[in-house]
């Protein structure tokens, strides 16, 4: 079967057109050399890989997340460092285990990998053991990799399959990570369920009381975990100094984890904040080589960051004719595309203090806002503080603004306080109304971190962009959430 036949147009979903962070994340797990990293290559073809350590664990460990291109078909995919709790089971490999359940958990479907060719392993029905315990809530695929290597005439491929009815995971796929065969069967296995996880729009908190996630007293445990960007010079590392203050915590590397399994980590205002990818930073104050901003660097740290904040130097802004350079304008754009709280952080204020400097003062807190508008029109009001990390003045303004927008990132609001306030910003508002015209008849949050809603729409065609920016208008406005990136998403339900 050919994946290229496969049309978007018998589809509810084009998934080519959803936000990344929208998309479905499918994880793949399965014991050692099975051909996860092979099947994951496969999928995200040559496209970048992001490496990141999960937000909750304690051990990090690397996993590597990519966008998945299936025919018309995309989806978050993770590969998982496997579930290698067959081994001794030391502390380390315990604490992986629980991690890759964290994983998991944020998961909406799994691919349980086996290798046909050495049949079913005592370590896969580990690993089925372990899945059905651990990811009993989201859909596992299993699947029969290096299928090539046996030959389906002789049946032997059927009789692969009926083995693995033993896992209790149901008909397997049989693919060839290596070959591309069976893509096709994959890609009818997976659109079906990926689509109906989005279709299925379940409001998350329904009682009107319960908006804000962020405040309740679980999520405010969770820690922030924030990223210090930009060039070299402007005072990152005086700045992270700063924040860290007596509270230095660094965490690991505990023997046989990997790279940046060091960590700084600082509490503010009782929560615990993770400071990402700084950590080399720390031992090398001197050597200015880990401080530099490349934008690959960044674009590494946006994606396992919650909020990104971008320092600037005050003097030069004070000397130059525009506030941002192009590499700090592309990192902001990042951020927000990638829908991280952004937040740009002016330092070195002190150098533009004195009455000779008034105007030179005047014209950076001026230029900065101005700027930041101009390149990021989608997203109003991205806060900027003015600091001098030097005289460390800057933590307060700095961490009050993080814990803020991070609150606005996590905000969740109720669908029956969505849909009031529905009722009133349509007679806010000129809508155009003829009956070629969608209207909305419904209006509900389906995720957080950034908020993210859902515009229920009669009639076949979408709402006018002009429409939609005044429902973000409204909704920052009304819900006091300005600053970070909002989507709006529309499903047609005539
Ligand atoms: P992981 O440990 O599960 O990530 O496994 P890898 O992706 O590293 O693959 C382990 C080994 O199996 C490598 O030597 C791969 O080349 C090989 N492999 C992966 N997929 C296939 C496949 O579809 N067919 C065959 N014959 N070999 C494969
Ligand atoms: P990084 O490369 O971004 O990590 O920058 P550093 O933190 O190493 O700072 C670069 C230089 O700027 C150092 O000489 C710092 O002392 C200086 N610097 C950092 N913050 C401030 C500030 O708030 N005011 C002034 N005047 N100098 C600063």
């Amino acid at each position: 079967k050919k994946l290229k036949n496969r049309g978007a147009n018998r589809h509810l979903i084009d998934f080519t057109k959803l936000p990344i962070e929208m998309l479905p994340t499918v994880i793949i797990v399965g014991r050692p050399n099975v051909g996860k990293s092979a099947l994951f290559n496969r999928l995200i073809r040559r496209r970048e890989a992001l490496v990141y350590n999960t937000p909750d664990d304690h051990v990090t460990r690397d996993i590597r997340e990519g966008v998945a291109k299936l025919g018309d078909l995309r989806f978050r995919v993770l590969d998982s460092a496997g579930l290698e709790m067959a081994a001794s089971s030391g502390s380390i490999l315990d604490r992986t285990a629980g991690m890759t359940a964290s994983v998991v958990a944020r998961s909406q479907l799994a691919l349980f990998l086996i290798d046909v060719r050495e049949g079913l392993h005592p370590v896969d029905l580990e690993v089925g053991k372990w899945m059905r315990k651990h990811a009993s809530a989201i859909k596992i695929i299993l699947v029969m990799n290096k299928s090539e290597s046996l030959d389906d005439g002789a049946g032997q491929l059927i009789a692969a399959a009926a083995e693995t009815h033993k896992l209790g995971f149901g008909d397997p796929v049989a693919i060839s990570a290596e070959t591309g065969m069976g893509m096709a069967d994959l890609y009818d296995i997976l659109r079906p369920l990926l689509e109906e996880y989005l279709l299925k729009t379940k409001p998350v908190v329904d009682e009107d009381n319960e908006d804000n996630a962020c405040d309740d007293s679980e999520s405010s445990k969770l820690p922030v975990q924030l990223a210090i960007v930009g060039r070299p010079n402007v005072g990152k590392s005086t700045l992270l100094n700063t924040l860290l203050q007596e509270d230095r915590v660094l965490v690991g590397p505990e023997a046989g984890l990997t790279r940046d399994s060091v960590r700084a980590e600082f509490q503010f205002d009782g929560r615990t904040v993770y400071l990402v990818d700084t950590a080399g930073w720390l031992k090398t104050k001197q050597d200015k080589g880990p401080s530099s901003l490349s934008i690959m660097q960044s674009r590494k740290s946006i994606m396992r960051a919650h909020v990104i904040a971008l320092v600037l130097d005050a003097e030069e802004i004070a000397h130059n004719t525009s506030a941002m350079n192009h590499a700090e304008v592309v990192i902001a754009r990042r951020a927000v595309e990638e829908g991280r709280a952004l937040i740009v952080v002016v330092n070195k204020m002190d150098l533009l203090r004195g009455k000779q400097m008034a105007e030179l003062q005047k014209k950076v807190m001026e230029a900065v806002p101005k700027e930041i508008q101009t390149v990021l029109p989608q997203v109003t009001g991205i806060p900027v503080v003015f600091i001098s990390a030097q005289e460390g003045s800057g933590r307060e303004a700095v961490m009050h603004q993080v814990v803020d927008s991070y609150e606005k990132w996590c905000l969740r609001l109720s669908t029956a306080r969505l849909n009031r306030w529905l009722l009133k910003v349509m007679s806010r508002h000129s809508w155009r109304n003829t009956s070629s015209q969608p209207k909305i008849k419904y209006f509900t949050q389906v995720k957080a971190r950034p908020p993210t809603f859902v515009a229920f729409t009669s009639g076949k065609s979408q709402l006018p962009d002009t429409d939609i920016r005044f429902l973000v208008k409204s909704l920052k406005d009304d819900f006091d959430i300005g600053g970070i990136p909002i989507r709006i998403m529309q499903r047609s339900v005539s």
